[in-house]
């Protein structure tokens, strides 16, 4: 392949925009909880998020559900933290709503009123917001950021700190300051969100019909992709449904072509879901309309820093204790992939879910044999190697593609924002690098400030 031609830019001078303690690039709530960690220590903090809201996945694109903050057996409670307290403000809302008969998730949340929270939260801990900016690259000194150049309205800007965490999910921040980074050998697919109303008037019109079942003869004359969208609450607005898109299978997100092509898909297929249903029902379904579509892209997996340690799926699914585990789950290995989903359970159950639904149960390990409570996750697999001053938390975590398999949900990607907020502040108090922060003063720290830690 041809390199693309280049164009050389000007040197520039750049206005300072802001100075701070810590800069967290990705205002997901990954970023946003390490943020408001770092600041309830007496950081002072900035995020830097390209959308308008923050939230990332969880409101950009509509991934509105949490999962079990318990152990398997559902014995005691394992995550804490400001998740907790963010699942508190929302049920003051009547935002959120507990699902606990079915297996694996554990609450659904409203994203519009989350996104609000976010703003709350962001202003009650006087974090400097920077929304509808992008970060663009980092200023480099030695082997150190000294800062992060942003794009925003006020044109191209630059946010000092002594700190930085990279939550942007693409390891934007990681990857442009030279740190290693890879992607496992198949990329988990992604999905693109939308919400619609008038299904719930055609299901009472409809009883007991199986929807996908009725309408998927229509699937290839509406080129839908093989796997079944499936339809999801939104608390506090019953009439409204969450639609999670079908599988876009072989799609980098971080590449800029494939992540506009998938955004445009993603599209023709939300709305032609919906005509499939008018289609196939005819008056009953004329209700039936697209409310809303995704700002963002559903993404389950891009770069993954590499760190001082890489969680593996034997680590993970023995539950292997670590001296500086700073996060607790019990998230199967959820990998989608174009045959399906593969879920292997931490208590030895694995299910395959076909593509188009439905699953098959068997056992990873036989019965009888004991198993985990709940897995850890270590602090080395958020420091990248050679990093002085960074910390990457969420998507970018090192893990095998078994292990990040279970720790690309929210619950667990929470917990990283907040180990990583206050590793960061304890290496700015300390005036050392973040590989040198000594783990039981963290464990310490995160428990003082309200995370479990066992
Ligand atoms: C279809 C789908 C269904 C899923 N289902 C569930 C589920 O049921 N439950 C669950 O818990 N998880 C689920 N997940 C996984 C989960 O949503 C994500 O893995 C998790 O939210 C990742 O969090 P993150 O903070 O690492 O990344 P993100 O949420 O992607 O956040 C990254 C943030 O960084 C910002 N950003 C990126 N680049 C820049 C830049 N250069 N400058 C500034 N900002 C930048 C982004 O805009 C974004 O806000 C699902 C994912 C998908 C795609």
């Amino acid at each position: 392949m041809n390199p693309s031609p280049t164009l050389l830019l000007p040197a520039e001078r750049i206005p300072i925009a802001h100075e701070c303690d810590l800069c967290v690039i990705g205002g997901s709530c990954t970023g946003i909880f390490a943020a408001v960690r770092a600041a309830r220590l007496g950081a002072r903090v900035a995020v830097v998020e390209l959308q308008s809201q923050f939230g990332g996945m969880a409101t950009t694109a509509q991934v509105n559900a949490w999962h079990s903050i318990e152990d398997v057996g559902r014995t005691r409670q394992i995550i804490g933290g400001l998740l907790v307290e963010v699942v508190a403000r929302l049920r003051k809302r009547g935002a959120i709503r507990d699902i606990t008969p079915v297996h694996r998730d554990q609450f659904n949340f409203n994203s519009a009123e989350l996104a609000v929270e976010l703003d709350a939260l962001v202003t009650e801990h006087g974090i400097r917001p920077f929304l509808c900016a992008r970060f663009t690259a980092p200023v480099m000194e030695g082997g150190h950021i000294v800062a992060a150049v942003i794009e925003d309205k006020g044109g191209r800007r630059a946010i000092k700190a002594a700190q930085f965490i990279d939550a942007s999910g693409d390891g934007d921040l990681l990857r442009r300051a030279g740190f290693e980074a890879v992607r496992h050998d198949a990329l988990q697919p992604v999905s693109y969100q939308s919400q619609a109303i008038g299904i719930d008037a055609w299901h009472r019109k409809n009883p007991g019909v199986n929807l996908w079942e009725e309408i998927r003869p229509l699937a290839e004359a509406h080129g839908f992709p093989g796997s079944n969208p499936w339809l999801g609450v939104v608390p506090g607005a019953p009439s409204v449904h969450n639609i999670f898109g079908a599988r876009l299978n072989g799609v980098d997100a971080s590449d800029p072509e494939e992540l506009t092509r998938a955004l445009m898909e993603g599209r023709r297929i939300a709305r032609a879901f919906l005509d499939m249903i008018r289609e196939r029902f005819g008056e009953s379904a004329s209700e039936v309309a697209l409310l809303s579509v995704a700002q963002a892209l559903g993404v389950r997996e891009t770069w993954h820093a590499v760190c001082h340690h890489r969680l593996t799926q034997d680590e993970l699914l023995g539950g292997a204790r670590f001296h500086d585990a700073i996060a607790y789950g019990t998230y199967p290995v959820d990998i989608h992939h174009p045959g399906g989903t593969s879920l292997l359970y931490l208590d030895g159950r694995e299910e395959v879910v076909s593509p188009l639904g439905g699953g098959a149960w068997k056992r990873w390990k036989p019965e009888g044999e004991p198993t985990a409570p709940y897995f850890q996750l270590p602090y080395r697999c958020l420091v990248p190697k050679g990093s002085q001053n960074l910390l990457v938390a969420g998507r970018l975590v090192d893990a095998d593609r078994g292990a990040y398999g279970a720790l690309r949900v929210q619950v667990n990607t929470n917990q990283m924002g907040e180990a990583a907020g206050v590793a960061a502040t304890l290496a700015l108090e300390g005036r050392k690098g973040v590989g040198e922060v000594d783990p039981t003063a963290l464990r310490n720290l995160l428990a003082k400030g309200g995370s479990i830690m066992l």
